[in-house]
């Protein structure tokens, strides 16, 4: 986020201060109430949110946690974090508030080391994986790590980037597609369909592991070829919708837009000004729950739109036609889904099981 077009964070206070987070919590108690929700998910994400320490994080989903007193929705809460301030502290808020992180991690030590580095330049890895032992600690109370958060990486051979987050015991990983655009892709390192090999290689190799390891991605694509009705906000017509409060209580579309350019995702309304209700049909927030709504005609026809959904909504991104566009991973996007349609049909299902999913191209 910190290197994307849109640098607007810099405007933005580090922390959400205590009036705002009571804000929230209200305005969320209204929106639930109003769309009749049964659970709701809230995720501290950053920026670093454990850089605020646990008494700040307790603070945080103290207060969410006190507005839902006595409300029918269960509130989920979450934090994605680097895990390298991770504290015992930090673990034991978490753990009362019924609380799981994600931590993001690229892979092996020489390939997390390469970018993900400290403000020294020494690589996290190790840092990182100290907060992973505390996260993931059985007792007391239970573990409280959900799994890891990755990107692709056509340049570690699949086999190679499964056995690394499975020989972690990690209950998940996914591997999120790099947040290129039409601009950005770089063609002449990775050219086209290397995403979608890479992927569907990862699959064969997990599927037939036997891992309990879930990979979000391929599990995803999995469920909707069954006929799944949601996916989230990369796969899929639909999602449950997303939508960013920024630490000055603005509403925002998904932080991966940054990826576009400046000012992208604020929609210029806020928490005090506005109920949440009233950020639903921005069209960036809704392109996210409900694709169609600003899918483009090529993929509204396509072939696989009910398990693609036109994917990830900053890979479709060009300056010079906005968003109305396929995903830069299209042809990636296909492969894998035909890849896994047809294990799939070779797996003796009813036919009616599977969705006629086919890879020829455009219907
Ligand atoms: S595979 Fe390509 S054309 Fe089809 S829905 Fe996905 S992005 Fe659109």
């Amino acid at each position: 986020m910190y290197e994307h077009p849109d640098q607007s964070w810099r405007s933005q206070p580090t922390r959400m201060s205590t009036g705002t987070t009571t804000l929230l919590g209200a305005r969320l108690r209204e929106y639930v109430e109003l769309r009749k929700l049964r659970q709701v998910l809230v995720i501290a994400h950053g920026g670093e949110p454990t850089l605020h320490g646990a008494s700040a994080i307790d603070e945080f989903f103290g207060a969410l946690r006190a507005s839902m007193n006595g409300s029918n929705c269960r509130l989920s809460l979450g934090m994605q974090t680097n895990g390298t301030l991770v504290t015992p502290d930090i673990v034991d808020v978490l753990r009362r508030h019924g609380a799981v992180a994600g931590v993001s991690l690229d892979g092996p030590q020489n390939v997390n080391d390469v970018f993900r580095v400290t403000k020294s330049g020494q690589g996290s890895y190790e840092s990182v994986m100290a907060g992973v032992t505390l996260l993931a600690a059985a007792s007391p109370g239970g573990s409280v790590f959900g799994g890891y958060l990755s990107v692709a990486n056509p340049d570690i051979p699949p086999v190679r980037a499964f056995e690394f987050f499975e020989s972690l015991n990690a209950p998940a990983a996914d591997f999120l597609l790099p947040d290129f655009n039409h601009d950005t892709y770089p063609y002449s390192k990775w050219p086209t369909g290397t995403f979608g090999a890479w992927l569907a290689e990862l699959f064969d190799i997990w599927i037939t592991s036997g891992s309990r390891m879930d990979i979000r991605t391929l599990s995803c694509v999995m469920r909707l070829i069954l006929g799944g009705k949601y996916g989230y906000d990369s796969l899929g017509p639909k999602s449950r919708g997303l939508l960013v409060i920024e630490t000055d209580g603005a509403y925002h579309a998904v932080d991966s837009l940054k990826s576009a350019y400046e000012g992208v995702t604020d929609i210029g309304k806020c928490l005090e000004s506005h109920p949440i209700a009233s950020a639903e049909g921005h069209p960036l927030v809704l392109a996210l729950s409900d694709k169609s709504s600003a899918a483009s005609t090529s993929c509204l026809d396509c072939s696989v739109w009910e398990v693609c959904g036109g994917g990830y909504l900053p890979h479709r991104f060009s300056a010079s036609s906005g968003f109305n566009h396929e995903s830069v991973y299209c042809q990636d996007l296909k492969h894998l889904i035909g890849h896994v349609a047809s294990y799939l049909r070779g797996q003796g299902l009813p036919a009616t099981a599977i969705r006629p999913v086919t890879t020829g191209g455009t219907r």
